[in-house]
């Protein structure tokens, strides 16, 4: 066991404040990681502060995970001590059900094991994330990055980076697709640099007439602003695949009209309140709506792969782990572009 620093929300209503807890020590197929940067995710934002139920305190979040490997378990083949290493959203899975052997243990059928706020398999406690000084995890779980781009624009990949790669990945996005993409946030961001690397015609669509520029700067072809009626009513049935990525809530109606006959329309956002989707809108076109959650390990290896060879990385501001409830407060208002990463040497 090792004494491990930490960042942690005590109830709902406190502020994120420093803690300290034990991490296992390493177990024969174990990684141990110095953690140097962690990205802040909004999902780190709810479960602190309890908006889905359900989170267990103390809670310390995070799982945008990169740093260096400092011990290895005995059976240890993919790692040895000095290399880079990641981890995202997950550190185990049942890895026996249909989903786990096909390589998606994002959708394990006997639940698959978070980064925090899930119970380890094993019974011995709580996972605690990436808020924290290191972490210990199964090298099925862990992943290789490179060490050509700057680390702390790497971190976001593992969770903004795998959200919209897989979908991206799973509809066959290329060249010919017009690819829409909803919210320019930490998602979406990801989404318009991946779309545009994977050669589609990339269009933003935003409510925020600012965001035009970086838009572009981003990878996007078009821009259409949203607030604008007759913006929108130019784009009805243009696009072949629309990624969402927003969680405040908004009527999808308007977006699946945006639509081309047999075009599909991604959810990566949850908003609070469930959607009202008229059948019409579906059946009318052939219209397809539906979700997608992160990516399972190898997809999310080949994500960061992918990434590597391509240069893409996030755009972050990195910020003092003792400024994190302030990023909490600036990234509910959408002020950061695009993404908070936490300089972990500040713990
Ligand atoms: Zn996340
Ligand atoms: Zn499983």
């Amino acid at each position: 066991m090792s004494n491990t620093k930490a960042y942690a929300a005590q109830s709902a209503t406190s502020p994120l404040a420093p803690w300290s807890f034990e991490r296992r020590a390493p177990k024969p197929h174990d990684v141990q990681i110095e953690i140097l940067y962690c990205g802040v995710c909004h999902s780190d934002l709810h479960t602190a502060r309890n908006e889905w139920g359900g989170t267990i305190y103390p809670n310390v979040p995070g799982h945008e995970i990169v740093g260096r490997v400092t011990a290895i378990g005995d059976h240890v083949k993919k790692f040895k001590v000095g290399d880079l290493a990641a981890i995202g959203c997950l550190v185990d899975s049942c890895r026996e059900c249909d989903n786990c052997k096909e390589g998606l243990e994002q959708y394990c059928s006997n639940g698959s094991v978070g980064t925090y706020n899930s119970q380890e398999k094993d019974g011995s406690g709580i996972t605690y994330g990436g808020y924290s000084k290191s972490i210990v995890a199964h090298e099925d779980f862990v992943l290789t990055i490179s060490d050509k781009l700057p680390l702390e624009a790497v971190a976001p990949l593992l969770c903004a980076g795998i959200t919209t790669y897989s979908p991206l990945r799973h509809w066959k996005i290329g060249k010919g697709h017009k690819v829409a993409v909803l919210g320019l946030g930490g998602l979406g961001h990801m989404g318009v640099k991946l779309a545009a690397s994977m050669g589609a015609d990339v269009t933003m669509l935003s409510h925020t007439a600012s965001k035009q520029k970086d838009a572009e700067r981003l990878g996007a072809h078009h821009f259409v602003l949203t607030s604008d009626a007759e913006q929108v009513k130019a784009v009805t049935k243009t696009f072949d695949f629309i990624l969402d990525t927003v969680s405040a809530e908004h009527d999808y109606n308007v977006y699946l009209n945006m639509l081309k006959t047999d075009g599909v329309m991604v959810c990566v956002g949850a908003p609070p309140a469930p959607a009202k989707v008229p059948a019409f809108n579906l059946i009318l076109n052939r219209r397809s709506l539906a979700g997608s959650l992160i990516g399972g390990l190898p997809e999310t290896q080949e994500m960061l792969d992918y990434c590597a060879a391509h240069n893409i990385v996030s755009d972050v501001e990195v910020i003092n782990i003792k400024d994190i409830n302030d990023a909490y407060e600036r990234m509910l208002k959408g002020d950061v572009r695009y993404r908070f990463v936490i300089d972990m040497s500040t713990l």
